[in-house]
């Protein structure tokens, strides 16, 4: 591995959400990760187990009805810290997010370029003439003719619309950008094209720019296609960590072990099983392991002993008592 810093660090991020009737919600808890430039990680999971609100809690995009502790830590500077005022100077220049459903939210009264170049002008970075000629630049670079930014949201198909909203994301040269389910709603081949393109700018740019790509999708095959590695979150925690093959070949958490299993293989030649049960309610205690009443390898300290983070091989974590071998050895 590269002896580069990372380029981004989150450590021990926790969201609480305050419920209308009193108590309330833990949707992200204790999520640690650190990243170098040029990395692409799937953040995956079951929907409600706390992706999108991990990386919009790390924009500092959350409702005021939510209460965020730790550190996202740029370039070791730490965002969260001061609230917006922190958070605001970075986000879209140093940290960027493709919104889920972004191709929907252009303002359809407004041309594209004109969208692509406000953050750019928010941030000082360029108005007039040099922003007419990056926001030719970055449509280009996301495979749309330049002379197109005149058009509005209406005369670009949807594809084009997804692209230019990874380009609106890409004005500023971010160093990490934040993709929540980009591919969503969109036809197979654009799909393909869309995650073809995340791969070239990461590759491209990684050399040039260090863009590090966090990919939130609850789907297994774009993120084995895209991504070089990959966290898995149940419940709100990051249950297993480490590079895409790793986890693939050699998943040392039940959870990962059964939504691999529960995903259809193109092939066909494999049974696709589902995942009995439902994730755990995030507004009680939970005791024990968070996936125990769903997990068919748990034993006796799973229903006590809430499973912290292990490395049983160096680079690939995960938390569940399997890995404790204080635990699964039997005495001699
Ligand atoms: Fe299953 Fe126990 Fe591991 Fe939890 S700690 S995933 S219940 S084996």
């Amino acid at each position: 591995m590269s002896a580069r810093p990372p380029v981004i660090r989150v450590e021990d991020l926790n969201v609480w959400f305050d419920l209308p009737g009193g108590g309330e919600l833990h949707a992200v808890q204790g999520v640690t990760f650190e990243l170098r430039a040029g990395a692409r990680m799937g953040l995956v999971g079951e929907s409600g187990c706390g992706k999108t609100t991990t990386i919009l809690a790390m924009m500092g995009l959350l409702p005021a009805t939510a209460s965020v502790s730790g550190k996202v830590l740029l370039d070791g500077e730490d965002i969260l810290v001061g609230g917006e005022e922190t958070i605001s100077p970075h986000r879209w220049s140093d940290i960027s997010m493709v919104f889920q459903g972004a191709m929907n939210a252009f303002n359809p009264v407004r041309t594209i370029g004109a969208q692509i170049a406000e953050p750019m002008v928010l941030h000082g970075m360029a108005t007039g003439k040099s922003a007419r000629s990056r926001v030719a630049e970055l449509l280009e670079l996301v495979g749309i003719a330049g002379d197109r930014a005149n058009r509005y949201p209406h005369e670009f198909s949807g594809g084009m619309r997804q692209r230019a909203a990874i380009a609106m994301a890409l004005a500023c040269s971010p160093k990490v950008l934040l993709a929540d389910e980009p591919t969503t709603a969109l036809d197979v081949m654009v799909q393909a094209q869309i995650l073809e393109l995340l791969v070239s700018l990461s590759t491209t740019l990684g050399q040039e720019l260090g863009l590090t790509v966090i990919l939130v999708t609850h789907d297994l095959p774009v993120v084995a296609q895209v991504c070089d590695r990959a966290a898995v979150m149940y419940a709100g925690e990051i249950v297993e960590m480490g590079g895409m093959s790793e986890i693939y070949h050699d998943p040392r958490h039940p959870y990962s072990r059964m939504l691999f299993a529960a995903t259809p293989d193109l092939l066909g030649d494999d049974e696709v099983l589902s995942i009995p049960g439902a994730p755990p309610r995030l507004d009680r205690e939970i005791v024990g392991c968070p996936f125990r009443p769903r997990c068919d390898s748990a034993f006796e300290p799973c229903s006590t002993v809430r499973p912290g983070r292990r490395e049983p091989v160096a680079g690939h974590e995960a938390r569940c008592h399997l890995n404790d071998p204080s635990l699964t050895e039997l005495p001699s």
